[in-house]
């Protein structure tokens, strides 16, 4: 099988995990060959309630029983997004009004860009250095690592990169900006929460310039951090809310937020000019809505902050120069890259799936499911500091 995955499927790189995937459940996955990873970066922040948690499955079965497919986005009347979107938008700020559903994370990336354009008449758009926001033509315009984007020159125009966290050059957004993008805590980049101030002065610049502000939430949504939406912690609120990842319960689907006068610019001039065949696929939408609803009724959102506690409490200052992150979106930032080499090998030989971030070579990532239990959790952590202990 592995030599068939090889040939048949197109690689990215020349060294693929290469786990023979049997089944999964909850935070494990379990191998052909037997053996049962805990899954300690939910498929990199998808599966946040577990693998095939059972009100998703069962979503997806009354789903499938009904239809599939019917129609181009927005034509049909379909109750799985529309119930969706129902529990969504009253769990957002009154701001964002409604939302547009898409299949991926690049896809909420290009279209909250479009929208930020075709509403504000304006081309130039701002973004921060080391950020992710997708590997379609859009997304990678606005993604700020140059060795991913320099193969694929000449990319959008006018794009201006500045330093997260840093309040020089803010200057640039200015009253020819359609929009400042940014994810407010950093994942690929390695784990950067955005300081609380700085955010602030990116709004106010925002609002100053009548530019619109897009958070791209695709990583830190859906409970990763210890609330629905990481903006929420901050007092900023965007213009675009960028999500996908988590929120289909391990089903494809992504969408953008904003408000009905801003959604107005995709309506006219000319009628149709943002469409989707397969974007919020009833399938995809019913497990979103099965997993929001049962994401907003658990104790998930205060499990995400007490994993980040334990955490902490845990691995802080034992031979890791620092533990970064909010809530279940964690980082270990080590000495070096020989040495995450090591933690994320020996891990993997535990049966325990770590992961790097694309930005960095020094960061473990941590993201683990918010069902992992006490007992697993500190297992996990225990064999994280024998190996950084073995290897330092
Ligand atoms: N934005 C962010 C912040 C992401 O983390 C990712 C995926 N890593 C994306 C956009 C792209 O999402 P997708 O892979 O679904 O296109």
């Amino acid at each position: 099988m592995l030599n068939k995955f090889l040939n048949h499927i197109a690689q990215t790189s020349d060294a693929p995990i290469g786990l023979e995937v049997n089944h999964a459940e909850g935070p494990f996955i379990y191998t052909k060959d037997g053996k049962r990873f805990v899954d300690f970066i939910s498929g990199i922040a998808v599966s946040s309630l577990g693998h095939r948690h059972p009100k998703v499955v069962q979503a997806i079965h009354q789903q499938v029983d009904k239809h599939l497919h019917v129609m181009v986005y927005g034509e049909f009347v379909q109750k799985p997004q529309v119930d969706f979107a129902e529990l969504l938008i009253s769990n957002l700020p009154a701001k964002l009004e409604q939302i547009y559903l898409v299949n991926s994370g690049t896809e909420a990336t290009e279209g909250a860009l479009k929208l930020a354009k075709k509403y504000t008449g304006r081309t130039k758009l701002i973004s921060f250095k080391n950020s992710y926001h997708g590997d379609t033509h859009g997304s990678l315009s606005v993604t700020g690592r140059d060795i991913y984007r320099e193969p694929y020159l000449p990319l959008l125009p006018d794009v201006h990169f500045l330093t997260f966290n840093s309040f020089e050059k803010l200057d640039l957004i200015d009253e020819k900006t359609a929009a400042v993008i940014m994810e407010p805590i950093q994942g690929e980049g390695g784990i950067i929460p955005a300081e609380k101030e700085w955010l602030k002065e990116i709004q106010r610049r925002c609002d100053k310039a009548d530019a619109l502000l897009i958070f791209d939430e695709i990583q830190s949504g859906f409970g990763r951090t210890g609330k629905l939406f990481a903006f929420e912690e901050y007092e900023v609120v965007p213009d675009i809310l960028c999500m996908a990842k988590a929120m289909g319960g391990g089903m494809p689907i992504g969408g953008f937020a904003s408000s009905k006068e801003i959604f107005q610019s995709f309506k006219y001039d000319p009628p149709l000019n943002h469409v989707t065949t397969f974007g919020g696929h009833p399938v995809s939408a019913a497990a979103a809505h099965a997993n929001l609803k049962e994401l907003l009724s658990g104790e998930y959102l205060s499990r995400a902050l007490e994993i980040e506690k334990q955490v902490k409490a845990k691995l802080q200052g034992k031979g890791i120069v620092e533990v970064r992150g909010k809530g279940a979106m964690l980082g270990l930032q080590l000495e070096s890259w020989e040495l995450t080499r090591k933690v994320v090998e020996e891990c993997f030989e535990k049966e325990i799936l770590l992961g790097w971030t694309l930005h960095s070579n020094t960061l473990v990532r941590l993201a683990p499911p918010l069902i992992i239990e006490d007992e697993l959790l500190n297992d996990v952590l225990d064999s994280v500091l024998e190996a950084i202990g073995k290897h330092s």
